[in-house]
């Protein structure tokens, strides 16, 4: 049922870097603000093992612990989260806007949007059929399933080689099999996947999952043009990074550039006038720093929007 039209300055959707501290910034400035979560308070950086590379830690931080914090910073400055509140229509053309979820009707002055961004699929046979029997897309959340077994990471960034290193700790073995290596990957991430004695890299390209009820094992295609070859596994994370979630912006009418990325001006204005976007769904910097960065410019242009 939906509850009764709630009014707001702010509406701020997803709970990520990108929005927390758009929240911070806004409720900060005494505006009335909202943040809409579906998932995971603290967005996808909740699920990141340690992180070492934001600002004002220097022995790093576990992304749980920095979000936590995000979020409770938000909350004691003013802001509202919250939870289980997926957008599921936005009417932003209109004055207010119109932002609806299963239950409440948001008619919001200004919207920012956060929305991050969805796993990428690796698109080979038997992927659909084992997701939840074996294939996953989150090393944090699934990786305590494969305790002692042999596992298989994919991807070619810094977050499949974040989350091989994390595996390495439960697994018996990790296999990453990797392809395009990207040049940018941190060297001591990189020091820390080839100091783990259980951790092999495989270049080469995933062509096939195969098992019964549940995952038995993955085909591989090497890349010298050498024989495919199987390997023995139970689990597979899949780590190819993110495409951003626009299906529901593009309709609302906000412009995407060709790879469907949210268009944004340098402080974070859409093409609709008091929407603005920070964060992965831009993709900018696709760091938490830059996202957080681009969350504060768009609370900062809301409070210019509203005071104009
Ligand atoms: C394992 C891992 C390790 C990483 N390590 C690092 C690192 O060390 N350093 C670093 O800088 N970055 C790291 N990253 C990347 C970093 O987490 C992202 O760049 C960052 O989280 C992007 O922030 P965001 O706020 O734009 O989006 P997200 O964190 O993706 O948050 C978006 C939120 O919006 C919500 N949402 C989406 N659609 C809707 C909707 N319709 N209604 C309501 N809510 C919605 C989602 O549920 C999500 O919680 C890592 C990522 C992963 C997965």
């Amino acid at each position: 049922m939906i509850e009764q039209k709630q009014k707001v300055d702010v509406l701020i959707i997803g709970s990520g870097p990108a929005g927390l501290t758009a929240g911070i910034y806004s409720a900060w400035v005494g505006l009335k603000t909202i943040i809409l979560e579906s998932g995971i308070i603290g967005g996808r950086a909740w699920l990141a093992p340690k992180i070492e590379n934001f600002p004002g830690f220097d022995e790093g931080i576990k992304g749980s612990a920095l979000m936590d914090k995000m979020s409770q910073q938000a909350i004691h400055l003013g802001a509202e989260i919250r939870p289980s509140q997926e957008v599921v229509n936005m009417d932003l053309k209109s004055n207010p806007k119109v932002i609806s979820t299963q239950t409440t009707v948001y008619e919001a002055l200004t919207v920012i949007i956060a929305t991050g961004t969805q796993r990428k699929k690796l698109r080979v046979p038997g992927e659909e059929k084992y997701i939840g029997r074996g294939v996953s897309y989150c090393a944090i959340c699934d990786g305590p399933f494969f305790k002692k077994a042999k596992v298989a990471v994919i991807g070619n960034s810094e977050e499949a080689f974040s989350e091989a290193v994390y595996l390495a700790d439960l697994a018996s073995e990790v296999i990453v099999v990797t392809q395009n290596l990207e040049k940018e990957v941190d060297k001591k991430l990189l020091n820390r996947l080839q100091d783990k004695p259980n951790i092999e890299i495989i270049n080469g390209k995933m062509i096939a999952i195969q098992g019964n009820h549940v995952v038995e094992k993955i085909k591989i295609e090497k890349k010298e043009k050498e024989k495919n070859f199987e390997r023995e596994v139970k689990g597979i994370f899949v780590a190819l990074g993110g495409v951003p979630m626009t299906e529901m912006t593009k309709e609302a009418g906000i412009d995407l550039d060709q790879s469907g990325c949210l268009l944004v001006n340098r402080r974070q204005k859409t093409n609709i006038t008091g929407v603005f976007a920070a964060g992965d769904c831009t993709c900018g910097g696709m760091q938490i720093v830059t996202a957080a960065g681009e969350g504060a410019m768009a609370a900062m242009s809301a409070l210019a929007y509203l005071r104009r």
